[in-house]
């Protein structure tokens, strides 16, 4: 599985044991190998360039061995692997790596994307006792409850704030975790008052559109944490295997994740079908 983070275990982060963020094989945003060279071109002599570290949009690529990890196709799908390269693991992790999510603690994930699935089978697996997930697609609700939700939000059934309906079945309290999985900006200040007066901890993962963001302050300065995460704080060797352990035993659904299986020549020609000005409708038949 190619990834985007490395682990030396040697450089200051990597001995903390508090950080995923090695100082040595560092996320990339240049697009270009460690040695800022790329080893990929088209016909013609075309540099191209990866995204993070470990471009994947090919049958084949050159990727620093210090930015992958062996799985065995038999015991883990590749079609599960390419979850496990990001998206899940990274809900997932947040939960267990990032912060640690105590026994009886209260948590709402927004947006059950992969990320926001991964967080909630997290929060199962660490004992959380109520887990809500929040989504505007109502087909989510059952997607939830498979990795361990206990309650659904859909915003989308009422004007109430999605922090007001978090309070509304918390006893007005609010949840000691709230992990943002969507990158909506405006849902930062949502996840923030949804979570409890002075010891609520916000897990930042979605990214989004745009680098800034603008926030409350009042309800920070009230004894909340705001954290951000970059791959669920998993480091690579330390704390991956693990988890491909528990995939491989088939202790997690990974199949729930995947909605539509495409062949090659289809990936294809959806790249062909991007040209279109309503690509967009026409993608989603996929
Ligand atoms: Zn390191």
């Amino acid at each position: 599985m190619p990834l985007y983070l490395g682990e030396c275990k040697e450089c200051p982060n990597c001995k903390s044991g508090k950080s995923n963020l090695c100082h040595k094989y560092h996320l990339t945003l240049s697009g270009l190998m460690l040695d800022d060279t790329s080893r990929m071109s088209i016909y013609g002599g075309q540099v191209l360039y990866q995204i993070f570290t470990c471009a994947t949009w090919s049958e084949y690529t050159v990727v620093n061995a210090n930015y992958v990890i062996k799985v065995d196709p038999q015991k883990i799908l590749l079609q599960h692997a390419s979850l496990l390269c990001c998206g899940f693991t990274t809900g997932y992790g947040a939960t267990w790596r990032e912060v640690h999510v105590e026994k009886g603690s209260t948590v709402a994930v927004l947006g059950l994307g992969a990320v926001g699935l991964g967080a909630i089978e997290g929060a199962r697996s660490q004992g959380a006792s109520k887990i809500i997930g929040v989504d505007i697609n109502e087909s989510k609700r059952g997607k939830g409850e498979v990795f361990g939700m206990t309650d659904f939000i859909n915003p989308k059934e009422s004007k109430t704030s999605v922090s007001e309906m978090i309070k509304d079945v918390t006893q007005g309290l609010g949840v000691d975790y709230v992990f943002e999985c969507t990158g909506i900006p405006s849902m930062l200040n949502e996840a923030i008052e949804a979570s409890k007066l002075g010891i609520g901890t916000i897990v930042l993962i979605g990214a989004g559109h745009g680098l800034t963001r603008e926030f409350n302050l009042v309800p920070l300065l009230c004894g909340r944490t705001l954290k951000g995460s970059t791959y669920g704080g998993i480091r690579l060797h330390s704390d991956l295997p693990a988890l491909l352990h528990r995939c491989a035993n088939k202790e997690i659904q990974l199949d729930e994740l995947i909605t539509h299986q495409v062949s090659l020549t289809e990936i294809n020609q959806s790249f062909e079908l991007l040209k279109d000005p309503h690509c967009v409708k026409i993608i989603i038949k996929f």
